[in-house]
């Protein structure tokens, strides 16, 4: 069973100039494989951050705390090592690969965290299954990587990778935000089978409580101004949803 294990987290972001800008003031989070965490806070409090920092996305700088998979130290691995390790992050603003088509791309990540290449017999199946599971036409596997897809389609793409890399950990960056009401219900039955088969700790970060009613949070975490203020169960969504942050904003100042 993996677990993440998050202790005080500490992240400056590197300014253009050269200059630390602290964002994260001490992030304390452990999920679990078969756990579903939400994180749900406004905009600009440090969600992304904590996303980009977990992949190891170089504008950011860790300051202060740990970030271990299964006891290895995330912090010290490459992007790439901590990709085949099992962490997965689903980009609030997916980038465009040009040059390298869906299929490719899918089956290179897979190879690479696997330490093998999917068995050709049985990878096409599985993923022509994934694409049309999304509502995605399979035809679409040779275009390249985001290039020229509307919103939902980047979304639905990310969910494919999601259920065929099966990852030990995912973290979701605002998978929901700029969905329609159909692509939302498409993305959040994907999530839902990836959360079913139990393999998989799921870190969702959202700014709306929308996606919650459609996948069930086993943990919710308010995260303001680049901490975790509360946390409870799926009842502190509703109660998000009916009181907004308001109420937050006047204790972090
Ligand atoms: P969220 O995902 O919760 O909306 P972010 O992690 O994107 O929040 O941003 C957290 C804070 O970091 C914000 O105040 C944002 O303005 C700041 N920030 C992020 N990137 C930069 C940057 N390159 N330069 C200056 N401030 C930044
Ligand atoms: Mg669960
Ligand atoms: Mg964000």
């Amino acid at each position: 069973m993996s677990v993440l294990e998050i202790r005080d987290l500490q992240v400056s972001v590197k300014l253009p100039e050269g200059e630390l800008k602290p964002i994260l003031h001490g992030v304390n989070l452990t999920v679990r494989a078969g756990e579903t965490h939400a994180i749900m806070g406004p905009n600009g409090s440090g969600k992304s951050t904590l996303a980009y920092s977990i992949a190891g996305h170089p504008k950011y700088q860790i300051t202060g705390g740990t970030v271990t998979l299964d006891g290895q130290d995330v912090l010290a691995m490459t992007v790439d090592e901590r990709a085949r390790a099992g962490l997965f992050l689903a980009m609030q603003y997916p980038v465009e690969v040009p040059g390298v088509s869906v299929a490719n791309f899918l089956r290179t990540a897979k190879t690479a965290i696997d330490g093998e290449a999917p068995k050709l017999r049985t990878w096409g199946a599985e993923l022509k299954g994934s694409m049309e599971k999304m509502g995605m036409d399979p035809a679409m596997a040779q275009r390249n990587v985001n290039e020229g897809f509307s919103g939902g389609e980047k979304k639905r793409h990310e969910i494919v990778q999601l259920e065929l890399l099966k990852p030990k950990v995912a973290i979701l960056d605002e998978t929901d935000s700029g969905l329609d009401v159909d692509a939302l219900r498409v993305v959040s039955e994907g999530v839902n089978r990836v959360q079913a088969n139990g393999d998989t700790g799921l870190l969702l970060i959202t700014h709306y409580t929308r996606i919650l009613r459609y996948i069930k949070p086993d943990f919710v975490h308010v995260f303001i101004a680049g901490k975790i203020v509360e946390e409870g169960g799926p009842e502190l969504a509703d109660k998000l949803e009916d009181e907004g942050y308001e109420r937050y904003a006047v204790s972090a100042s």
